[in-house]
């Protein structure tokens, strides 16, 4: 009986064994599955989080490069393209070094700056001297203008006493000179004025073979003293018409004419041509052109036949061309010297021609 409680005893035991070691074996199992999922658990949250860390650098680098590496590239590439353009040396640095390309080009436009700042001031000191000029030409104009009414009285006056003493031995000589001097007062004053006054234009249609066969008229009894041929070219008679201030026109004509025959005292020829130069919106450009056989200008003169008061003869006022060319400017056209040698002069006058369209 003993003997039996033992082996049941034991085998009692060893099924408890059994069942403690299947249970174990669960625990363990489950405990394993249990970390397995754990791990993966904790791959996919370092997998996520490395991938948004990248994500943020990526955005960062793209946030450097479009807000400050492109605009810096653009700035380099502009300050480049800058100083390519006139009056600038281009600078031999590459594009690559931006910011030492935009340091070089920020100092160039800082010197830039500051010449430009001292042509603004001399400009502003030439404005201030111009409109000194201005005010003391609108004064010359009204002393003129006050000038000329005793100035016409004097000569009224000189006129009478030259036909009482026209034949006194000593007075008669005193007289002429008094009369010549006030007639040439008279004309500077009067050449003066036209100069300085700036009447409207009062455009029209007209022939310029017309033009040139008024101013002539006008002339005429200047070239015949002066024993001057004069000869219009067939090219003019096939401009087509002109649009422009016939008065004034002639006027610039008549000023070119005189100072031909003053350039001739020996006599010579003064030939006229025309030609079509350009066109100039819309409207074909028209000129004339003036040939005389004179003595010519000093080629150190040339670029002062044009300036107020500027004149090389006696009794001239210097106003002529300048009056002549101011005229053709209004009319958006110009005069100028062609050329001139010791046979001869040649100035051109240009002008709008009627527009196609009417
Ligand atoms: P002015 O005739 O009163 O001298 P202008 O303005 O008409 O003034 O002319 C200025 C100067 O240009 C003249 O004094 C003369 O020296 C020169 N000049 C103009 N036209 C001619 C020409 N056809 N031939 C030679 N010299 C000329
Ligand atoms: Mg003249």
């Amino acid at each position: 009986v003993i003997l039996h409680d033992l082996v049941d005893t034991y085998d009692h035991a060893y099924e408890l064994c059994e069942r403690y070691i299947t249970t174990n074996e669960q625990l363990i199992t489950s405990r394993i599955r249990e970390s397995h999922r754990q791990i993966r658990r904790n791959t996919l949250w370092v997998a996520l989080y490395v991938a948004a860390v990248m994500a943020g650098t990526a955005a960062l680098v793209w946030f450097f490069y479009a807000s400050v590496v492109r605009p810096l590239r653009q700035m380099a590439r502009d300050a480049q393209a800058f100083a390519a353009s006139p009056g600038m040396p281009i600078s031999p640095a590459e594009v690559e070094d931006e910011l030492r390309t935009i340091g070089t080009h920020l100092r160039r436009l800082m010197s830039d700056v500051t010449s430009t700042r001292t042509d603004l001031q001399a400009s502003r000191e030439r404005l201030s001297q111009a409109e000194k000029l201005a005010s003391v030409g609108r004064l010359a104009a009204s002393v003129a203008h006050e000038i000329r009414n005793p100035l016409t009285s004097l000569r009224m006056r000189v006129y009478e006493l030259q036909r009482e003493w026209a034949d006194h031995p000593i007075y008669s000589e005193d007289i002429r000179a008094v009369s010549e001097e006030i007639a040439r007062l008279d004309d500077t004053v009067r050449s003066f004025l036209e100069f300085a006054r700036e009447p409207q234009l009062a455009l029209q249609s007209c022939s310029v073979a017309g033009l040139i066969d008024g101013a002539l008229e006008l002339c005429r009894p200047r070239l015949v003293e002066n024993d001057i041929e004069c000869r219009v070219g067939a090219d003019v008679g096939a401009l087509p018409a002109a649009w422009v201030d016939a008065q004034q026109v002639k006027q610039v004509l008549v000023n070119l004419i005189l100072n031909a025959c003053e350039a001739m005292p020996a006599g010579g020829r003064l030939t006229f041509g025309g030609r079509a130069v350009a066109v100039q919106a819309g409207r074909p450009l028209l000129q004339i052109t003036l040939m005389d056989s004179g003595q010519g200008i000093a080629p150190e003169l040339r670029e002062r036949i044009f300036e107020p008061f500027f004149t090389t003869k006696a009794t001239g006022t210097g106003l002529g061309l300048c009056i002549a060319a101011n005229i053709m400017l209004r009319h958006g056209g110009s005069l100028e010297l062609v050329e001139s040698n010791p046979t001869g002069t040649c100035f051109a006058v240009s002008f709008p021609a009627v527009s196609e369209e009417g």
